[in-house]
């Protein structure tokens, strides 16, 4: 089979600080060598040297809303019936695109409208149109008159909305659970919380322990994952112990809450990019940035601790929601490196390791070792020293399973 010899690599292997001067040889799908020397080259491989250009794992972002749209009329789409199903489905795998053209080989689905995720899913893997390694989503989850239920009007008569799921009672959450996971879904999202820029205090519960376990037990039942909309401590506690796999947001992570998530592995989506934007500007009003920057100040000190106690946090934020379009990826790189303090290695280690793990494909995907599969990027410049040169700009390609799926590589040859 003939091979794919990157020289002259800087190595930024998803564990580790860089590494000058090495090689990285891809057959097939899968990664064969990592080293410092060069092997024997054989007649047909494409020999590339990078020139001293990184080579990392493939990106993933954790908290993806695919259907969630800034929309061109102005607004935005949270109900999910802004638009047709397939327009809906169209917007969906353009920000995907987008996603993979930044360099986002894994995407985890945090909520979609109606049943998009799983169909756009089905049409990546059958190789009908491009895409990301792509964890689809379903419909949120929660009870009558939950927070985003009563943002439209009771007296239109929709029974629920096109990117929300009402369910009462534990057996109504099982019954959600396994009829999303037939149609495809494979994270479940549940509202349990109000908080983090949804009107309402951190410790309103729109859902009872007993239907936070129902649902959770299911979900594991059936071999998906399950996450959740947490801002208050109590709910977030609540959640841990019951099993869940991913606490979105987790406003009020304090020391106890740390500590929590460290015993049980339990993965954390921060997604404080959003949050900083509104503590920016008076876009929702005062109240609401006041509110912001508190998170932000809050975050500023629980983050680098939850990072230094080992809690496995996630890259990922709720783009295509009110002034946060979809495909300014890179930004939220920037809010946890120049606003939070954390180190660029830190959290490419969110984006890559952590991802994977997620997923459940830690053997095969998010760090660079022999044997795993090629999800790689080609970057000019150090992500680890300068992260601009990542979230600033495309990498200069974008490799998939071994596949080129966007940009180039050079054409300078080695000798
Ligand atoms: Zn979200």
């Amino acid at each position: 089979m003939n091979r794919l010899v990157l020289t002259n690599v800087n190595l930024l292997d998803g564990e580790n600080p860089a590494v000058r001067n090495r090689t990285v040889v891809v057959e097939g799908d899968r990664i064969t060598f990592v080293g410092a020397e060069l092997p024997t080259v054989n007649d047909g491989d494409r020999v590339v040297d990078l020139q001293g250009r990184t080579v990392m794992p493939g990106l993933a972002t954790c908290h993806y809303h695919a259907t969630m749209h800034s929309g061109t009329q102005g607004g935005f789409a949270p109900y999910g019936y802004e638009y047709p199903a397939p327009y809906q489905a169209l917007i969906a795998h353009r920000n995907l695109m987008a996603a993979l053209q930044q360099g986002y080989t894994i995407v985890v689905g945090a909520g979609s409208a109606r049943e998009i995720d799983p169909g756009i899913k089905q049409a990546i893997e059958d190789g009908f149109v491009p895409g990301p390694r792509f964890t689809p989503s379903g419909r949120e989850l929660s009870t009558t008159g939950h927070a985003n239920d009563t943002t439209v009007p009771w007296h239109w008569g929709l029974p629920e909305l096109g990117a929300a799921r009402n369910c009462d009672g534990a057996d109504a959450f099982r019954y959600a659970v396994r009829d999303e996971v037939k149609k495809g879904v494979e994270v479940i999202k549940l509202f349990v919380t109000r908080g983090h820029l949804v009107p309402g205090s951190n410790d309103s519960m729109e859902m009872t322990p007993a239907e936070i376990a129902a649902a959770i037990e299911t979900a594991h039942e059936r071999g998906v994952l399950i996450r959740a909309h947490l801002a208050g401590k109590r709910a977030i506690m609540l959640a841990i112990e019951l099993g869940i796999d991913i606490v979105d947001h987790c406003d009020e992570m304090d020391d106890e809450v740390i500590a929590a998530l460290v015993e049980t592995g339990t993965f954390v989506v921060p997604s404080i990019h959003y949050i900083k934007l509104f503590a920016q500007s008076d876009v929702r009003g005062p109240h609401v940035r006041a509110e912001s920057m508190r998170n932000m100040e809050f975050m500023r000190d629980a983050l680098p601790k939850a990072e230094a106690a080992g809690v496995r946090l996630l890259l990922g934020d709720d783009y295509g929601g009110v002034s946060l379009r979809h495909g300014q990826y890179g930004d939220e790189l920037h809010t946890y490196i120049d606003d939070i303090g954390l180190a660029p290695l830190a959290v490419l280690r969110w984006a890559t390791r952590n991802g994977a793990a997620l997923i459940r494909r830690g053997d095969d995907l998010g760090t660079i070792e022999t044997g795993k599969l090629a999800d790689l990027l080609v970057v000019e410049g150090d992500p680890s020293i300068d992260i601009g040169v990542l979230a600033d700009q495309n990498p200069m390609a974008v490799l998939k399973g071994g596949d080129i799926v966007c940009g180039a590589l050079p054409d300078t040859q080695s000798a």
